[in-house]
């Protein structure tokens, strides 16, 4: 059997699939380890089941506003059991096809955990495979704290893992993953209450896109509690108590969604030299180069930005430089668009107008607006849709936009193509209007 390769990938995630993919389009002869299942978090513990539950809580909320559209519709039973057997079996028939895409592209996959040697050797299954490139890939794992009783909690691969629907649950967390899951629980029925260790959800995002979501949480009946962080954590009977300085918080289940820590500890890095930050992240250059040549890091383990679109195209393009004769081919960090699947979903692109603040002074200028979506209007729902725009000097180059409301998500897009083409609000002035949109606020801002 050839141990011989070209390339060796840890991780047979969203990183590590697109990068072994590109890099075996260019002729090149690569080897793949994973020990889980293919397509990593994305596929089975992320993005994809995240957004079929998304897709069901936006088919409860619609079924809750049909009948002012007409419909004499009763809603008689959800079933858990059935979204999550439909779920995973969609899950894994994505887990086929990635398998299949590695093999038509003659890549080698080997379903087990991969160590350091060396800086070209790795270590699987009591083999050595070696290559002049190694990747890392190795994504991350979700954080559970060091409070008393924290293992009476799960993280959200325990949740995806749940067959039965959470009554009543504690959610502890103030990042895109506990927003997210707090609304679609609550859309789905579950009674939700929502720890904030801070004052305020998403730190890193746009005021526009805290206050709104904040706002838009609590109109749903979600019970958002700031400054709590836990302090310890009892079982009770059947019960969970959650305790944080102020109250004591009971639900059936206690989410975790505080963060997520690298996959470094046990690769043996220390055998090929590689430096990791203090919080264990690999260090990378802009070019994916590690601290050691010939080894190289992207995607989750990283720190960079973490998520799925941005894992794949710094594996492409790693393999586009290494392979492909692209010498200078790199990612490019600005203007990463990011959606946050709550209810309403949120996207964002660009500088938040503090960041913008900070880095240009008093250029900076902010247009916003907000008004109730067309579809809130018969089933008189109050939660409004917030839009700001971030710009830029006398011209008014736009550096951050942020939305939330109905079809945010899908609406992003387009516009990050023209905030990373340049931009100027005076494009978006110029552009006529879709009528009646959501979208056509942001092309009508005064
Ligand atoms: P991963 O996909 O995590 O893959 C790493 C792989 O490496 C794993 O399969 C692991 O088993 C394997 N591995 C670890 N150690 C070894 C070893 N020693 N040897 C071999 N293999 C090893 N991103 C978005 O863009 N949009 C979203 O909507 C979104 N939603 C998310 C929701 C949740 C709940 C979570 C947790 C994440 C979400 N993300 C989302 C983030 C996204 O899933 C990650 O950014 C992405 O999966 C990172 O890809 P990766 O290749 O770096 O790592």
């Amino acid at each position: 059997m050839n141990t011989e390769f070209d390339l060796l990938v840890i991780g047979a995630g969203s990183g590590g699939i697109a990068a072994a993919n590109r890099a075996a389009s260019y002729g090149a002869n690569v080897a793949i380890f994973e020990p889980a299942l293919p397509g990593g978090t994305c596929v089975n513990a992320g993005c994809v089941p995240k957004k079929i539950m998304w897709y069901a809580a936006q088919t409860g909320h619609a079924i809750h506003d049909a009948g002012a559209y007409g419909f004499n519709v009763e809603l008689k039973q959800f079933a858990w059991n059935e979204l999550v057997e439909n779920r995973q079996r969609y899950i894994e028939t994505l887990r086929g096809h990635y398998l299949r895409g590695l093999e038509k592209n003659r890549v080698r996959y080997i379903p087990a955990k991969a160590r350091f040697v060396d800086e070209h050797t790795l270590e699987a299954d009591g083999k050595q495979y070696s290559a002049p490139h190694i990747l890392i890939a190795s994504g991350g794992y979700p954080d559970v704290p060091p409070v008393p009783g924290a293992d009476l909690g799960i993280t959200s691969d325990g949740l995806f893992a749940r067959t039965q629907q959470p009554g009543r649950i504690v959610i502890t967390g103030a990042g895109y993953v506990a927003v997210e899951f707090a609304c679609l629980l609550c859309a789905l029925g579950t009674e939700v209450t929502l720890l904030l260790r801070m004052d305020r959800p998403l730190r890193g995002f746009d005021t526009i896109v805290q206050d709104s979501l904040m706002q838009a949480m609590q109109e749903q009946g979600i019970k958002v509690c700031p400054n709590s962080p836990v302090i310890s954590v009892a079982r009770d009977g059947e019960a969970l108590s959650v305790r944080t300085a102020a109250q004591t918080h009971v639900g059936d289940t206690l989410l975790w969604a505080i963060g997520r820590s690298p996959n470094t500890t046990d690769l043996g890095l220390e055998s090929a030299g590689v430096c990791l930050d203090e919080q264990g992240y690999v260090q990378t250059d802009t070019y994916e180069n590690s601290s050691i040549p010939g080894v190289y890091a992207v995607g989750d383990v990283t720190g960079k930005a973490e998520l799925t679109p941005v894992a794949i195209a710094a594996g492409r393009r790693l393999a586009d430089r290494l392979f492909g004769g692209m010498s200078d081919r790199h990612l490019d960090y600005t203007n990463i668009p990011t959606v946050i699947f709550s209810h309403p979903p949120a996207a964002t692109v660009g500088l938040t107008e503090t960041e913008a603040r900070q880095r240009y002074g008093d250029q900076i200028k902010v247009y916003t607006g907000s008004f109730l979506p067309l579809e809130h209007a018969l089933p008189g729902n109050t939660i409004r849709s917030s839009m700001k725009l971030v710009v830029n000097g006398p011209e008014e180059t736009i550096v951050g936009c942020h939305i939330v409301g109905p079809g945010a998500d899908e609406m992003l897009q387009g516009f990050a193509v023209a905030v990373r083409m340049g931009a100027r609000k005076k494009d978006f002035d110029d552009t006529v209007a879709i009528h009646p949109t959501s979208a056509e606020e942001l092309v009508t801002m005064r």
